[in-house]
């Protein structure tokens, strides 16, 4: 499912929803954005990703200044304004603290094995941006800086953050990454977990990239 521009708070809660109940945002941890006309519109700091209404998002400008609104916007706001500043095509914004990604980013675990064809179709490995403190213009510069070149990056003893033409579009990557953290964990406890070959990711890649 996804909302036109307009509609961009039901898109913002419906897809918030999805993402605690998946498991990924546990608590009050993550934020969401989406870009409209009028500025950026964000899940407001320290709210339950399930239980926001209409009420916790916050219409702010670039410089994070609230523009409509009445709460307090996400804490990670400047880090959402630097992807949006970096990149006129990322329209959507997802960041989470999704416990089995997180565990890679704690244990220094790179996530880049291509142990799953459709991993591999949208990346040779998520980037991993240094440990700087949660909320800073430190990690929001950083992560700005590696959304220069990509799309995701893993957030140091944190959590993660992707961007996308959509929230819909976001999500599913995140999925996917949610889904292949916990193959590759899985697998290792069964045993080790083993990547298919250069030949195949480049099959995978030819025939999905036509
Ligand atoms: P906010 O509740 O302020 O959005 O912060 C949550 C978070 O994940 C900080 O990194
Ligand atoms: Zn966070």
């Amino acid at each position: 499912m996804e909302f036109l521009d307009t509609d961009a708070k039901k898109s913002i809660l419906y897809w918030s929803k999805r993402l605690y109940q998946r498991g990924m945002s546990p608590a009050t941890s993550g934020n969401i954005s989406i870009k409209t006309k009028d500025g950026i519109m964000i899940s407001a700091s320290g709210c339950c990703l399930n239980d926001m209404d209409e009420n916790d998002i916050v219409l702010i400008d670039y410089d994070g200044n609230v523009k409509e609104g009445t709460k307090k916007p996400s804490s990670e706001k400047i880090m959402h304004s630097e992807i949006y500043t970096h990149r006129d095509d990322i329209n959507a914004i997802i960041h989470c603290h999704c416990p089995m990604i997180t565990a890679f980013a704690v244990a220094g675990v790179p996530i880049k094995k291509p142990i799953l064809p459709d991993f591999a179709l949208y990346w040779d490995e998520i980037p991993l941006v240094s440990y700087h403190c949660p909320s800073s213009i430190d990690l929001a510069t950083s992560v700005g800086e590696c959304f220069k070149q990509n799309n995701v990056a893993l957030l140091k003893n944190h959590g993660i953050v992707l961007g996308d033409t959509s929230l819909q579009n976001a999500y599913y990557k995140l999925d996917l990454i949610r889904a292949y953290v916990e193959a590759y964990f899985g697998a290792e406890v069964l045993g080790g977990a083993r990547a298919i070959s250069k030949k195949d990711v480049n099959e995978i890649k030819k025939l999905y990239r036509k």
